[in-house]
């Protein structure tokens, strides 16, 4: 059987998701299984609830962890919000607004699209005007990071349009920044967050976990869309006792209370400081080698960095042999942008030093093909 060394040594996982475990997190994935009706996992899924309600930003929300990964999660929203001839507002910037998008066609809602240059973030004012456009929507979809572009949108803006111009819910995928960057889902008075546990949440793949709000909550009790696994109000019920509706991916919620107690201990403004200071060195790193952000600077993520490769380099001959040569495992970009554009992730468990070690095994890359080029 060949395994994954379980410490990293020189492997640097910098890939959009799953991100790298601490050591506390690789420690409870082996602990045994208990009963998920007992009191002893009861204790562990409160704790992890009330954590995750603290990243989240919200006393008033429900946490409502599902077993699945992320779309699962956009596919949960949707199935509780909204009804099909819905119509809904979507905020796309890139690949993951657009897979927002789908799934709520996909269940009959009526999408009008609003579509935002790759690379570039949301305007709260284009928002205001399509709002007023199109008239009433049940619910605004929105991309917090746009992970496919490098992009984080300016939430509290576009959420404060939202509540400003009409009362349909707002949907966040926040999949790629809860963890990374401060959500406030109360104060910005979002109706459902979204995010999964492969992310900044430092935990293997597996469960995604939604906060909705009480109005969110109330839609979903009232409203008849077919659904029975990614039901919220008996989901809801499960999680005030303790419990799950189904059996969880118990594995996962050890490694999530284990990553949510080093975050914690951490401090989440600390954790949120050390995002914006990695992206920023990773953005600068990779500009003093030639390569300019992809994303608007002024909303460049602080989970993902993109940038724009010069034209004699090719994306995936970078990315194999920085991988073959350095143990350096990136992205590329989306669709389009395949060859022109890498991804870096820097979300959850990452220091300085992996920074600096990825800027050095692409400086020596880029130069080597530019002397072949
Ligand atoms: C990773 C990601 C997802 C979900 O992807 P899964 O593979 O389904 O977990 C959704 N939205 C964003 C913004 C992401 O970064």
């Amino acid at each position: 059987m060949t395994r994954t060394p379980r410490t990293s040594g020189s492997r640097n996982l910098r890939v959009s998701g799953p991100t790298p475990l601490p050591e506390p997190v690789l420690e409870a994935l082996g602990e045994q299984m208990v009963s998920h009706r007992g009191e002893e996992f009861r204790r562990r899924l409160r704790r992890v609830v009330a954590r995750l309600a603290q990243v989240f930003g919200t006393r008033e929300g429900t946490i409502l962890p599902f077993t699945a990964s992320g779309t699962g999660g956009l596919e949960a929203a949707v199935l509780n919000t909204l009804a099909p001839g819905d119509s809904v507002l979507a905020v796309r910037c890139g690949h993951f607004g657009e897979r927002f998008a789908e799934v709520a066609e996909c269940y009959g809602a009526e999408v009008l699209p609003l579509d935002v240059a790759w690379g570039r973030a949301a305007d709260p004012d284009d928002l205001r005007r399509a709002l007023r456009t199109h008239g009433p929507v049940a619910a605004v979809l929105l991309t917090h990071c746009e992970t496919s572009t490098g992009v984080l949108n300016p939430l509290a803006e576009l959420a404060a349009v939202v509540r400003a111009e009409s009362p349909a819910l707002v949907l966040v995928d926040g999949v790629s920044s809860v963890g990374a960057t401060a959500i406030d889902m109360d104060r910005l008075g979002l109706d459902v967050v979204i995010t999964a546990s492969q992310k900044a949440l430092m935990a293997p793949p597996g469960l995604v976990v939604l906060a909705a709000s009480r109005r969110a909550l109330e839609v979903s009790e009232r409203h008849c869309q077919r659904r029975y696994y990614f039901d919220f109000p008996k989901m809801a019920e499960a999680v005030a006792e303790g419990t799950t509706t189904y059996t969880p991916a118990m594995g996962v919620i050890y490694g999530l209370d284990a990553a949510l107690e080093q975050m914690l201990t951490e401090g989440l403004d600390q954790v949120f400081a050390r995002h914006r200071e990695l992206a920023a060195a990773c953005r600068d790193g990779l500009r003093e080698l030639g390569f300019e952000g992809f994303a608007d600077p002024a909303h460049a993520s602080p989970s993902v960095t993109s940038v724009l490769l010069p034209p004699e380099l090719s994306a995936s001959d970078i990315r194999s042999r920085l991988e073959r040569e350095h143990e350096v495992f990136i992205a590329q970009g989306r669709a389009h942008l395949k060859e022109r554009v890498l991804r870096v992730g820097h979300m959850g468990n990452v220091a300085r030093h992996h920074i600096d070690h990825l800027v050095a095994a692409v400086a020596a890359v880029a130069a080597s093909e530019r002397a072949l080029s």
